[in-house]
């Protein structure tokens, strides 16, 4: 594998050739334009080309030895690509998850998580609910999948949970437009390498904005690109929009329409007044959901990164609009991780800029204290599960890519074999959803706002006298003093202003479009001071989406990797939060007695809490070492003929693989601090004796 000094090097010389090259040709043709004018011979204009010639043999050659060496490096495509079927291989070999349906052919993007997956997914989602749930006190929900059609279409997921489409023009196959769009530059840019500066630049913005685009501007960029089906080279469609959502019925009739939720966040938001009342009325306060939510994606790929089913965590942070300090953002301020700003994707250098979440905040980057207290603690959250902090980044969504009530987005992105994957969204959605809820559903959704000390507000009350309006509007008198009432403080101003200059004023009754005359004598409008305690708002929501298969994955790939001097032995470095099982036992050989003390180790792990598992298989221990570390298994206690005299055990670490000799009284109390992170594997070797043992493979 090319090192990266050596790759550098080839590039540079790859650069320099390109240069040579296109200097060369710009004198060819400045020759050859003075040779039409007579002003050089033709053996000197010969001479130039012959040299251009030998150039482009040199650049041809340069390119070959790049591509030869970036071809195996762990960069490339390829690198990543081998990289990816090795972890895959891992993980289905291990059973962490499989395609579902298998021995039917399976479906694309419907997978089952085996054994190892499971505990993997129970283990994070249980530190969501520590992190998240009883740190911020959130109250959590569980709501149905199945929706009525209602919900979904005051969310606007009815008209507008859509992604552009377009098709194979003679086989019907369908593919995501901007996913084309996207592989396509890619690969254009990675056969490219010497592109000048400035072309690099131009595809690199339509990278960028990828997410953006209009279905008539991925259409034209899909003719620019000549892009074209990728297994049958046929034509495309042009770009339209399809709704991810699977819809179904409720009930025997098929007449109520309803849909699978493509997000848990709607049964929050309709839930809110019950929330609100829960919580003693008082603002700010969080709920949370962890469930399955189904999109109906037009073409999944990429594993678990893309599935038609998946499991989502989602809070909604409903906090007051003129107000979204957070009490505890001077805990988070001085955190300091990769931040990737609109500004610094639209600029030339692309690259995420290392910033103290406060300053983000302070210098207006991030829109409040609120998202970015929830942006730092995602950010620890990730990071004590084991993502890498190198390869993670936090993307503010460009203005145009941003729906247009929300006030700011950015999303956690990991990067993987797959590139930068969003992971997580955060995203500050004002009042929308509750607006959106209560219009349809007219239930008022808001919350009562105490002022500090009681305010003297100015009100304009409108006072139709109901005597004089029956006697002179008979029948219609009642709709008429509802209109009144009905009037916004500007219409009755108005009205009192005419009232008082003419006598009388016209008003116009808008369902019914009859207009009345109004007299002085039917109505008192007046101004009038009130001292108020607060005020009715709806709340701005803040919303962190975690994509948990998403999580999964990505920290799968950053967990693995091989031993150094033996590719055979893999290992998933899983902190001992996440992993699996947190520890095994081995009794040294096969030997009833032996046996017996193991099972009672295990025993006693179980009774703790300690997900464990006794390996009694006559294999040797450097084989059994290898397959724990093949799962990710942190810990190993091996049970050898000292411990039925001596009443000790040793006790392996994965990274390690160093050894202590340990009591059996304490090793049980030990692995468990040790797996809970109350103490580090440095404390243990500290505290007992090392052994020290040479592993065989
Ligand atoms: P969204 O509501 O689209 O912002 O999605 C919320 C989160 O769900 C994203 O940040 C992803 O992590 C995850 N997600 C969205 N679509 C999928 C999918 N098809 N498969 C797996 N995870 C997804």
């Amino acid at each position: 594998m090319a090192s990266e000094a050596e790759l550098a090097a080839l590039h540079a010389d790859l650069t320099a050739k390109q240069a040579d090259v296109n200097r060369t040709g710009d004198e060819v043709r400045a020759m050859k334009g003075a040779l039409k004018e007579k002003k050089v011979d033709k053996a000197e204009v010969d001479k130039v080309v012959a040299k251009l010639t030998a150039l482009k043999l040199e650049l041809k050659a340069a390119e070959d030895a790049y591509k030869a060496k970036a071809g195996v490096s762990k960069d490339s495509s390829e690198g990543r690509k081998k990289f990816r079927e090795d972890v895959s291989n891992a993980l289905e070999r291990r059973l962490f998850y499989i395609p579902a349906f298998k021995i039917y052919g399976g479906i694309a993007g419907l997978y089952d998580y085996g054994p190892p997956g499971c505990a993997v997914k129970a283990n994070i989602l249980q530190f969501w609910r520590q992190h998240y749930v009883m740190e911020e006190n959130m109250l959590e929900v569980e709501c149905p999948c199945v929706t009525p059609e209602v919900v979904l279409k005051a969310s606007g997921h009815v008209e507008k949970f859509t992604d552009l489409m377009v098709k194979d023009v003679k086989t019907s196959a369908c593919y995501r437009a901007d996913h084309l769009l996207k592989d396509a530059v890619e690969d254009l840019l990675e056969k490219n390498p010497t592109f000048a500066p400035d072309v690099v630049l131009e595809h690199k913005n339509v990278l960028a904005r990828v997410d953006e685009f209009s279905a008539d501007e991925l259409g034209a960029l899909l003719t620019k690109y000549k892009i074209v089906a990728p297994e049958t080279k046929n034509e495309l469609s042009k770009p339209y929009p399809f709704n991810l959502m699977f819809a179904t019925s409720i009930g025997p009739t098929g007449t109520m329409q309803g849909f699978l939720r493509p997000e848990t966040a709607q049964g929050i938001f309709v839930n809110f007044r019950d929330l609100l009342y829960y919580n003693g009325n008082k603002l700010p306060f969080a709920a949370a959901q962890i469930g399955q939510a189904f999109r109906n994606e037009i073409a999944p790929r990429q594993g678990l990164l893309r599935v038609r089913e998946f499991t989502l965590a989602e809070i909604e942070h409903f906090v007051d609009p003129e107000d979204k300090s957070h009490p505890k953002f001077k805990h988070v301020k001085d955190l300091e991780f990769l931040l990737y700003p609109r500004a610094e994707q639209l600029g030339a250098e692309k690259k995420p800029v290392l910033t103290k979440i406060g300053d983000a905040v302070a210098q207006g980057i991030v829109n409040n204290e609120t998202l970015g207290y929830f942006i730092a603690r995602t950010y620890l959250f990730l990071t004590k599960l084991g993502i890498d902090k190198t390869r993670l980044r936090f993307r503010q969504h460009l203005a145009s890519e941003m729906a247009h009530y929300a006030q700011d987005c950015w999303d956690a992105e990991i990067e993987c074999s797959y590139g930068w994957i969003e992971c997580v969204g955060l995203a500050d959605r004002a009042a929308y959803d509750l607006k959106q809820h209560s219009e349809e559903s007219k239930q008022p959704l808001i919350a009562f706002k105490r002022y500090d000390k009681p305010r003297e507000v100015e009100h304009v009350v409108v006072a139709p006298d109901s005597k004089v309006l029956g006697k002179m509007l008979k029948k219609d008198n009642k709709v008429v003093k509802e209109a009144l009432e009905a009037m916004s403080e500007e219409e009755a101003l108005a009205m009192q202003a005419k009232l008082e200059k003419d006598g009388e004023a016209p008003l116009t009754i808008c369902t019914t479009n009859q207009t009345f005359t109004i007299t002085r004598d039917m109505v008192k409008i007046a101004k009038e001071k009130r001292t108020e305690s607060g005020k009715n708002i709806t709340p701005s929501v803040i919303e962190p989406s975690f994509g948990v298969g998403r999580i999964i994955y990505c920290l799968f790939e950053h967990s693995y990797y091989a031993r150094e001097g033996d590719e055979q032995r893999t290992v998933f470095k899983f902190t001992p939060l996440v992993a699996p099982i947190k520890v095994t036992v081995f009794p040294l050989v096969s030997n009833a007695k032996l046996d017996e003390e193991g099972y009672q180790i295990s025993q006693a792990m179980t009774a703790s809490g300690v997900a464990n598992k006794i390996d009694t298989t006559a294999i040797s221990i450097g084989k059994r070492y290898a397959r724990t570390d093949e799962i990710g298994v942190p810990f190993a206690i091996t049970v050898d003929f000292e411990t039925l005299q001596g009443g000790t055990v040793t006790l392996r670490e994965r990274e390690t693989t160093e050894q202590v000799r340990i009591g059996t009284k304490q090793v049980v109390g030990v692995v468990r601090s040790l797996a809970d992170g109350v103490v580090a594997w440095s404390d243990v070797v500290a505290q007992y004796p090392k052994v020290e043992a040479k592993e065989e493979k």
